[in-house]
Order: structure tokens, then sequence, then C-alpha cells
């Protein structure tokens, strides 16, 4: 009886959270198809949408269009400023609403949430118990019916699981510290990297217990765990079982870069805990934060995870931003095929993971601003028609802006669903979101020329041409144009031929050869209005408007 009252009241408190806080997406009109089916043809342009006859299929392997949120600031379901598991099933429907044909949701397949462990932190990336949910955010119940709702829907969920480093206040911690207290280092202290002082050199940040250091890069309150402990080990392995149990798909590791250090191999660790989680769950999915230049990155593929994100293209200091200022397309492409190049051949099956933003960087749309939102719509053609999965950070798809940017906070504030219905959580005191430029998801969902609109155009071409995501590149194609950016996708006997317009002002003529693609036909347009028609190749010509990108494959 209590469990049927608690669902009751949850479904009560989710139904609310559309009225009260989050604001609703489910109200404005589905916008299927943005084109008309008219053909008039001028200069190698018609109106008629070369995408229009696609379809698009739910993904059932690990490539996905992953959405990431930050789990307090989605959405709150019971009006205590703080974002929870029922605030995002209520809009679970926004994310995927379950038919990739169908429906005005954005179309995403995978979910990456930020760390739900209880923790004393807003953003929870401290543990304390690493085998429940934080009470802010609901109950295991809550989750548990979160995951099959997302799962109804074709989403897979990936839980963010901090490995390296504890809450200080974590029992296993708390006994360790006792012991070591009393000079016993032979039980609970092996979890943890505690040593004599002076084991580690200065540039090891540590914290003192008794007469003893434990390393500590992050913060005082987040000592860090002994890899190479088999006891650690063996709590991991449960930890893992215990998720994948409960039917997550995956995990976002984070901070695997501090994996290694003085006497562990964080490679040989990633592998064990890679091979670990596989045994559990055949398919699990793994993405590492590995924050780091090439050369780390390759050593950890050689691990066999997965995906590692690809930092260096990120963030308003990272090359998709630069070269966009700079109008170097080219430059651009030769990085993007030497990255896949060293990657696939550190792992073979590895899965590029790009973004343009996360939760510890400014916002993109702060990064774009002042370039109007056809830049922002580029600057995500150019990372999801990348091959692999695309992260796209909640709110980027509507180009949400940091009010401020000197602390992690501003770029974490709540998701606006309504942009005349404001969201009231708070995130680490900061409050006082903004309404979006361009407006909430309500009101970008009614406009064909949204910057949503063109988020949802771009996922669902990937699910309609699976080659993009699952292909390799296989080199760069050159226009002889600094500003043009190209490159060649092949999967099995497919072969997709993706261009990109950098110049922020100028159209390009570019001559399509039967070497590039035999029979060559636009199969999808990305381009800053719908209302400028759609691109089409007339007598080997193709005309590319100003920030447009183009997929182009073989006539059938
Ligand atoms: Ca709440
Ligand atoms: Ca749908
Ligand atoms: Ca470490």
């Amino acid at each position: 009886m209590k469990k049927f009252l608690s669902i009751l009241l949850c479904a009560a408190l989710a139904g609310s959270c559309v009225l009260a806080g989050c604001g609703s997406s489910g109200e404005s009109k589905p916008q299927e198809s943005t084109a008309s089916a008219a053909s008039q043809t001028q200069d190698g342009k018609t109106t008629a949408d070369p995408a229009e006859g696609l379809t698009p299929a739910a993904s059932t392997d690990k490539y996905r269009n992953v959405y990431q949120i930050f789990t307090q600031s989605f959405c709150d379901s019971n009006d205590d400023n703080i974002g929870d598991f029922q605030g995002i099933i209520s809009q679970l429907d926004y994310i995927n609403d379950g038919d990739p044909a169908k429906g005005d949701d954005l179309g995403a397949d995978a979910l990456w949430m930020t760390p739900i462990m209880p923790s004393d932190s807003y953003h929870k990336y401290n543990v304390e118990d690493y085998y429940n949910v934080d009470k802010d955010f609901g109950t295991l119940e809550d989750f548990d019916k979160l995951v099959e709702e997302c799962h109804k829907r074709g989403i897979s969920v990936i839980l963010d699981l901090v490995l390296n480093h504890i809450s200080y206040k974590n029992p296993l911690f708390l006994d360790a510290c006792e012991e070591v207290k009393q000079g016993k280092l032979d039980d609970k202290a092996k979890y943890f990297e505690f040593h004599e002082p002076g084991y580690y050199g200065d540039d090891v940040k540590t914290i003192k217990v008794g007469d003893y250091v434990c390393e500590a890069n992050f913060s005082d309150t987040m000592p860090e765990w002994n890899l190479g402990a088999e006891e650690t080990k063996e709590e991991f392995a449960k930890v893992a079982k215990f998720w994948l149990d409960r039917g997550v798909d995956g995990f976002r590791l984070d901070a695997i870069k501090y994996f290694n250090n003085k006497h562990t191999d964080g490679v040989a660790f990633l592998k064990w805990f890679v091979d670990t989680c596989r045994g559990i769950k055949p398919d699990v999915y793994l993405v590492g934060e590995e924050w780091s230049d090439d050369a780390e990155i390759v050593d950890k593929y050689a691990s066999g995870i997965d995906s590692l994100f690809a930092f260096r293209f990120a963030q308003s200091s990272g090359e998709i931003v630069q070269s966009m200022s700079m109008n170097k397309g080219a430059a651009l492409i030769k990085k993007f095929v030497s990255y896949d190049k060293k990657m696939s051949e550190a792992n073979p099956e590895y899965i590029n993971a790009v973004f343009l933003s996360n939760h510890d960087q400014v916002r993109i749309a702060n990064a774009l601003e002042g370039k109007g939102v056809e830049a922002e719509k580029f600057a995500a053609n150019v990372y999801m028609l990348v091959p692999g999965n695309s992260f796209t950070y909640y709110g980027e798809e509507i180009g949400m802006t940091a009010p401020a940017t000197d602390a992690d906070k501003w770029y974490r504030l709540p998701m606006v669903f309504d942009s005349d219905n404001l969201p009231k959580i708070t995130v680490d005191g900061a409050s006082g979101t903004e309404a979006p430029k361009f407006g909430g998801v309500k009101q970008q969902l009614a406009d064909e020329n949204s910057l949503l609109n063109h988020y949802r155009r771009l996922i669902k071409v990937k699910l309609s041409v699976p080659a993009i995501a699952r292909g390799r590149i296989t080199g760069q194609v050159s226009f002889d144009d600094a500003e043009v950016g190209a490159y060649t996708i092949e999967k099995d006997s497919e072969k997709l031929l993706v261009i990109h317009n950098f110049n922020a002002s100028a159209e390009k003529t570019l001559t399509i050869t039967d070497d590039m693609v035999k029979n060559a036909q636009v199969i999808a347009d990305f381009l800053g209005s719908s209302d400028a028609g759609h691109l089409a190749i007339k007598d080997g010509k193709l005309t590319m408007p100003a920030l447009s990108s183009v997929v182009i494959g073989s006539k059938q």
C-alpha cells in the first residue's frame, strides 16, 4: 500500500512539474519535416528537402547521440529547487518519445547523468555511498523507474562513475583513517593512497591523516582510491555489478587521467575495469574523461575502452571554435583525420566521442556569441557529423549561455523548457537563469528555423544514415580552398562525403567528381536557415551557402 501511494504521489509530482518549474515541451505542435515539397530549381539550388525521404530507425548498438544532463539542474518535480529523477522522467518525452520517425522530441538516444550517488556537494563527484542514490534526487525506486522509462523510449543510460577519488565522509575511508591514526596500514588503509610523508613529490597534493598522507589531487575532501590494490578492485567489481544489474547501460568514467600514479599503471587498471564490466554486461558502453593531449589518450585507448572524450576539439579555446573563427575548415578536417588515425591504431574498435562543451566548460553559446544562430548551427554540424558518438550538453541545443564565467556553477544552470516560465532551480547558490536569446524548448519547437529544430534534423539524419556514426573517416577531400573542410566516410560498401563551408559570409561553388563519390547526390543538407532553399548537385557543381554543411552519397 505504501508503495502504491508513493507511486501515485510521484505521478502527481511529475505532472505538477510540467506546470511548476520545467515548463512544457508537450504542448507545442509537432514539427515534422520542415520542408515544403516544391521543386523550384535555380542555380543548382532546389527547395525540395533532400532529407525528406529519409527514414530514421532506432539504434540498438553503442552508437548514440548522447545527451548530457547535469542531474540537479534538469528538472525539479517537487519545488525544492533541486532537480531530481521524477523531474527527468517528466521530460523524457522531450529527449526521445520512443518513435524515431515521429514527435517533437530531440531524438537523443542515450543519457549521461552527472553523479547520482549520495554526496554532500551539489555536483556529487565526492561519493559517500557507491550503492545508493542521493535523497535530493529521489530513491533507488525512482531511479529504477527512470531507467525503465528511458529503455521504453530507446534511450540508454550512462552513469557517471567516480573511481579516482572518494568523499572523505565515506564510511570506508573514515574507518581507514581510524586505523591509520593507530599506525595500522594493512587493512582498510590498503583501499586508499596512504603513504609515509614524502612518498609523493611536491607536485602531488595530499591530505594528512595521523602520521601519514593520502593522495588528494582534486580537493582536501576527495582522497584517492588505491587503484593498485586487489581490495579496491573487488569493491569496484561489486559497484559495477550493482549498477549494471539495475539496468544501467554504461559508465562515464571520471578523471581517468589520475588513474596513473607513482605505483599504479592507470592503463592496466582501466583495462581491468573494462574487462570486468564486459564480463558482467558484454555490450556495456564505457567512455572516459582523459582531459589531456593525444599521446595520453592513445595510451588509454590501449585499454580497450570504447570511447574517450576528444577534448582538444571542444570549448571556446578548442579546435572547432578556433577553426570557425579563422575560417580554417580544411585544417580542422586534417586534424580530425589524423586524430582518427591515431586512435583507431590504438583501438581499432574505438568510437570517437566529440562534443562542444560539458559541465566543466563555459557554454558553447558564450564562445559563439555575437556570431548568430547560424554559427551555433554550424558548430553542431561540425561535431555531430564526425563518425562516432556525439555528446550534447543539455541546453546547448537551445543556445543557453552562462551568465558569468568565473565559476562552474554558471555553466550548470537549469534547463529552460519554456522561456515564459523560467525554472527556479538554484545551483550552488547560483540562480537567475536567463531566457535563452532564441527562447526555451517550447518557443523553439514552434520556430522552423530554430537551433533546436536544427539539432533535431541532425539527429534525424544520423538515425537515417547509420554509416555517418559507424563508418571510418577514410580521407580528407581537397577543394583547393582552405575555408572548405571535407572528408569521406566509409562503412562496408557505402561511401559518404561530408563537406562544410566555414566561410561565414560567402557561398562556395564546388565541383563534385566521381572519384570523391560515384553518382553523387545530396542526402542531407544543414543550412543556417531553412528559408534558403535546399542543396542539390547540378552538372557536377554544388553551391554551398555560408556556414552550411552537406552529406553526399551515391545515387541508388
Ligand atoms: Ca526536487
Ligand atoms: Ca520521436
Ligand atoms: Ca589517483
